[in-house]
């Protein structure tokens, strides 16, 4: 099979309002449909050698892993806050039985 262009890569077109679902995680290209996606991820023949730590995903640069592993930082911070939470309110519930 020889891909000779990439005549699924429809971003040469982005201000034309439609909508582009699917993105490359190499390239930060946008696709319309999945199968696109697909046929345009087969013309990287990179090896993706940034992987996170936190989840199966694969990156090219190591700007898209740094980018990605903000996903993972937000949420690590949000359990933090509800673990805190979780505290504070068994201490304030321990106090009111000490009384
Ligand atoms: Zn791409
Ligand atoms: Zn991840």
């Amino acid at each position: 099979m020889k891909i000779e262009t990439d005549m699924n890569d429809i971003t040469e077109h982005p201000h034309d309002g439609k909508p582009r679902p699917y993105l490359c995680t190499v390239c930060d290209k946008r696709f319309g449909t999945k199968k696109h996606l697909k046929q345009h991820e087969q013309t990287h023949n990179v090896d993706k050698l940034y992987s996170c730590t936190q989840c199966e995903k694969r990156f090219a640069t190591q700007r898209n892993l740094s980018q990605h592993s903000n996903v993972h930082s937000k949420s690590i911070s949000m359990a933090v806050f509800v673990l805190l939470l979780y505290f504070y309110t068994v201490m304030v519930i321990e106090e009111k039985n000490e009384i």
